[in-house]
């Protein structure tokens, strides 16, 4: 092997993967250990994984608190929020991280280059040398307040973690499995009465044992010169590692690679079956969740690893899949869904079999019936159709995501190759291989012989999460004895003491960064980014019949293909080997009393038996066998990219060489489907047996209760929020059982009114130079559809309230037992119109507000008013919002975003330079990371031309007018559009809280001027027979993706993804 080398790293190993445009190199630095792995390909956006591995035999939380107090600040940077203040300069929407049971990932994505390779020395500064002081664990990690609460950023993100379902069942399990010399066993975020007692200093001995060099990786992802990714680390980063003495090489003496040379690579021990009941605090006990785990191969088995994937969408996939069928698709289901995991672990791996949403009285005995089923499956054999069928999917899932995200598909895989791989490289080339050509020989056999091998195992453990009202109540019980013990302890002096101490470490770090800091750090160039370019071409039953002629390649294209169309499309064509079909439908000329079975008709596309034209009847399983065998992926849904609800779109995606068959359908689904009983008895069960947990979600019930405040009901999308399918669920059910010919006719009035020839639009993606005859098949499938030019499009702000457009006064807080904080929308009308004038102004000013590091984020979250805040602007109801996300009291937190608006508008807050370049450069990122991949570059090329009525490439026209907006201008913006905001006389609330809190919030609300309403949402133990969420549907880069929605929304940063 020819060895390279780059200063002082040596090319670890290199992997030119087979199957796709990608190479992968990793590199060491023979000095200090560090390793580097480069993802080469081609992107517009540059990712970075920098993985520890951090391995703990206790319960303390040290790798979780420390990845928190690594954005507090570093030697080079000792001010908190620095490193996501660059971040923004550098064409990023900031940093984030995540901390797993055996590895800490921070992460950080850039619009190209410059900004990555700048940010990149000073992110590994604050990794090796955070300044870790006793003011940040304070504030950070955990401190007792002057009432003699506990607190800390990190304290109360376990306290709402810890008592949950998922988190208690999975410690118990990891108890159960591993010795006590494991680390597997290990809270790796930290139990609260670990947290209490953990001191700043045993942190800062964890960093100085795991933090090093040589158990480091940076994992690069995107496109970018590996000379120059390696230069800025030999120049910038390696020669303070080596004045700090941490130069090592790769193997200094005396290291133990965590997990892999020290007792946690013991595998689990379960002897025969061991059964484990943990009971969660929830006051409806009526559904609980089960749990099954096993122990299954090597990581470094690599096809075993992948056929067990394989094994698990075989069995769970879709309706049409053995225990989707038989515990799910009943009217009475065991649960609403059954998923298998596989977890990468030192020698062996975690194979887990989870139940959702179980009746309590199923909980005891399916584990039972999951056995049962299995061995009947493993005695009657596989079906090997659809078993084939599953394999030719993946792979051509696995094509269309290399295509959408490329290389960085393969994070993971590095993430845990540098964790659990061989160091030099040994196991890069099978991680990265694939195994469908060998898994397409395997027999039945084969694969009932690995089912009842890892699943039929003797060995198995058992962990059933059952709900507990009681324990609800003792647990409050004893938090509050605890804190009242605490507080007579520490007496009115200690807490006065602890009070100081609190105040004085948020003094400190409300030390501002001096502004040269930020200015010499330049602002790329945004000419550094690279756009992908799409092709787009209009056919119109006017136009085709004109031929009027093109000049572009695509044009030219579709005019060769002569065929006459009567409907209106549009093609945009970049390179791929997919094509995606959509259809919309306008749901504007619906009756309203019919739209709640237009959300139904739109949960039975893809479900229901099919009259085929030729006469052929396929029952829903074969239906969606055949989809499964035809498609790449399917899809349906309310709006396009977040927009334009009220059109019913349906997508298909497909290999280019199936296009026809797409077609055909697409015409099949939405033409041909038939409504039976017992499909509408499964699909209306499903939704009611998911609304108990639907108003768990504070967030969601909040959002329902605004749109029924501010749309009426001629928007249909309404009907989908959690208080609207509490009412037309069951009515729909009972209707059913009563009436099911009324309910299938009116499904059929509602196929026959959408399906009016001007209700239609279409819009073809992809790879439309690789079809032979573009307008061929559209026209043969649809040629039912007399000519007709789409009817105008019907935006949500045509079904705007008397208060959605003149928002005054109104504030409705609404009790929910079910949440323990309160979550918040206040709003306000703007305007409406993509192309306004004032639209750029105004997403400065949003992103001002509450980008990483800005204002709200210091004032709100900074100060534990919330956990989030956000502000929305939606062009299409013109409607601006501000949110708030579990906020201990959403009115303390309203009112201080009150007084920073009014700062910033009177002048008494300064909004410097620096604050509009992070907001205008993280709004770069954001816009092109819309863009970012060929399918989402092709769908924002309709939905800008066909629905929002702007330019193709508004996205890049958008950029220069951001570079253009000034401070006054952002000022003028706040005044207008976001202080009516916080001035009832111009807006409306609604919050959803804990009903402790609902007296509090109602009367500080009322006390600012608002008319409140008091509701309370009762969990009703009637209606809580069944469960399950709405189908999800797939949706790779098809229409319904919400982060590219038009919605100014942010992810809440460092959240843990575990
Ligand atoms: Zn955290």
């Amino acid at each position: 092997m020819v060895s390279e080398s780059f200063g002082n790293f040596d090319l670890v190993k290199r992997v030119d993967v087979s199957y796709s445009p990608i190479r992968v190199s990793k590199w060491r630095s023979r000095v200090t250990g560090l390793s580097v792995v480069h993802i080469d390909y081609e992107a517009p956006i540059v990712k970075g994984y920098f993985a520890v591995a951090t391995e703990i035999f206790n319960d303390s939380g040290c790798p979780h608190t420390l990845e928190h107090l690594v954005f507090m600040g570093s030697e080079k940077y000792p001010y908190k929020g620095v490193l996501d203040n660059l971040a923004n300069r550098a064409f990023s929407a900031g940093t984030n991280a995540w901390t797993a049971n055996d590895s800490t990932i921070y992460t950080i994505a850039t619009a190209g280059q410059q900004g990555f390779l700048q940010l990149l020395p000073v992110y590994v500064d604050h990794i090796l040398y955070p300044t870790m002081t006793n003011s940040s664990f304070v504030t950070e990690v955990h401190h007792i307040d002057g009432k003699g609460e506990d607190s800390g950023v990190v304290y109360s993100e376990m306290q709402g973690r810890e008592n949950t379902s998922g988190d208690l069942m999975a410690l118990r399990a990891q108890r159960a499995a591993y010795s006590p010399t494991s680390a597997y066993r290990s809270e790796t975020g930290g139990l609260m009465e670990a947290l209490r007692v953990l001191s700043v200093d045993t942190i800062r001995d964890y960093h100085g044992s795991y933090y090093v060099p040589h158990n480091i990786c940076l994992i690069v992802a995107g496109k970018l010169s590996t000379e120059a990714l390696l230069g800025v680390l030999q120049d910038q980063v390696e020669p303070s590692i080596i004045q700090h003495g941490k130069a090592h090489g790769p193997r200094p003496e005396g290291w133990k690679r965590p997990f892999l040379e020290t007792p946690s690579v013991e595998p689990p021990v379960i002897r025969g079956l061991h059964s484990e009941v943990v009971e969660f605090p929830e006051k409806d006990e009526s559904t609980g969740e089960m749990a099954m785990y096993f122990v299954g191969p090597s990581p470094k088995d690599q096809l075993t690893m992948k056929a067990i994937d394989l094994l698990g969408i075989y069995l769970t996939d879709s309706a049409a899949s053995p225990l989707t069928k038989e515990f799910v698709e009943i009217p009475s289901p065991y649960c609403t869904y059954v998923a298998f995991y596989e977890d990468t672990r030192s020698t062996f791996s975690e194979l887990a079999v989870y139940f959702g949403s179980v009746p309590s009285e199923h909980l005891d005995t399916l584990d039972e019936r999951l056995k049962a089923t299995l061995q009947r499956i493993v005695a009657e054999g596989l079906d090997m159709d659809r078993m084939s069928s599953v394999i030719a999917r993946d792979r051509l899932k696995l094509m269309s995501a290399l295509e959408n995200s490329g290389g960085d598909v393969f994070s993971n895989v590095i993430i845990n190759d540098f964790v659990y791989g061989d160091s030099e490289g040994g196991d890069l080339d099978k991680s990265l291989g694939e195994y469908y050509d060998v898994l397409k020989t395997w027999t039945s056999k084969d694969w009932t012989n690995l089912l009842s091998k890892y699943y039929d195992a003797p060995s198995r453990l058992v962990v059933r999460g059952k709900p507990s009202a009681a324990l609800a109540e003792t647990l409050e019980k004893k938090e509050k004895a605890r804190v009242a013990a605490q507080v007579e302890q520490l007496g009115p002096e200690g807490l006065a003491r602890l009070e100081r101490e609190l105040a004085a470490a948020k003094e400190e770090h409300e030390k501002h960064i001096p502004e040269e800091v930020l200015t010499s750090f330049p602002v790329p160039d945004v000419n550094s980014i690279s756009w992908i370019s799409v092709q787009s071409a209009k056919s119109t039953p006017s136009s085709s019949a004109a031929q009027k002629s093109g000049s572009s390649e695509l044009e030219k294209h579709i005019q060769k293909d002569a065929t006459p169309l009567t409907m209106q499309v549009q093609f945009d064509h970049v390179h791929s080997d997919f094509t995606s079909i959509h259809t919309l439908m306008s749901l504007a000329q619906l009756p309203d009393d019919l739209r709640p079975y237009a959300m139904l008709y739109q949960m039975c596309l893809f479900n229901s038996p099919i009259n085929r034209p030729d006469g052929t009847r396929l029952t829903h399983e074969e239906v969606i066998n055949a989809l499964d065998k035809d498609t790449v992926a399917y899809d349906s849904g309310l709006g396009m990219d977040g927009v334009f609800s009220e059109l019913l779109r349906v997508s298909i995606k497909v290999e280019s060489t199936k296009y026809d068959s797409g077609i055909a359908w697409l015409r099949d689904v939405i033409f041909q489907s038939e409504f039976t009983k017992e499909r509408l008895e499964v699909t209306l069960a499903k939704v009611q047996q998911s609304i108990p947990e639907m108003k768990r979600d504070g967030n969601s019930v909040t959002r329902s209760v605004f749109n029924d405040l501010a749309f009426d009901s001629t928007l249909t999308s309404k009907n989908a929020g959690v208080t609207s399918l509490m009412e037309w669920i069951p009515r729909m059910a009972a209707e059913v059982q009563e009436n099911v010919q009324g309910v299938i006719e009116k499904l059929e009035s509602v196929r026959r009114l959408i399906t009016s020839p001007s209700a239609f639009r279409f819009s073809v993606t992809g790879n439309i130079l690789g079809l032979p005859t573009p307008k061929a098949s559209l026209a043969a499938n649809f040629k039912n559809l007399a000519p007709a030019e789409p009817q105008a499009l019907r935006w949500s702000s045509d079904a705007l309230t008397g208060l959605g457009k003149n928002p005054a006064k109104k504030a409705v807080v609404l009790s929910l037992p079910t949440i323990e904080s309160s979550y918040a929308i206040h709003a306000s009308q703007a305007f409406v119109g993509f192309d306004h004038p004032d639209s750029a102004a105004l997403r400065i000013a949003l992103e001002v507000l509450d980008g990483t590091e800005s204002f709200l984020w210091k004032y709100i979250r900074g100060s534990g008013l919330a956990y989030g805040a956000n502000m929305g602007l939606s062009l299409e109801s013109g409607l601006v919002t501000f949110g708030l996300y579990r906020s201990p009291n959403s009115y303390k937190a309203f009112q201080e975003a009150a007084k920073v608006v009014r700062g910033l508008c009177d002048g008494s807050i300064e909004l410097k330079q620096t604050s509009m370049d992070a907001a205008q450069s993280s709004l770069v990122y954001a816009l092109a990371r819309r863009v970012a991949s060929p399918g989402k570059a092709a769908i924002t090329s309709f939905v800008n031309q066909a629905l929002k009525g702007v330019s193709q490439n508004w996205e890049q026209d958008v950029l220069a007018q951001l570079k253009a907006v000034t401070p006054s201008q952002v000022l003028d913006v706040l005044k207008r559009y976001v202080l009516p905001i916080f001035d009832p006389s111009a807006s409306i609330a609604v919050v959803a809280c804990a009903p402790g809190k609902a007296d509090d919030i109602a009367a500080g609300l009322t006390s600012e001027g608002f008319e409140v309403e008091r509701r309370t949402l009762e969990v009703d133990a009637t209606e809580l027979e069944v469960v399950g969420s709405i189908e999800g549907s797939e949706s790779d880069d098809g229409g319904s993706s919400s982060d590219s929605s038009e919605e100014h929304a942010h992810l809440d940063v460092h959240p843990e993804l575990r």
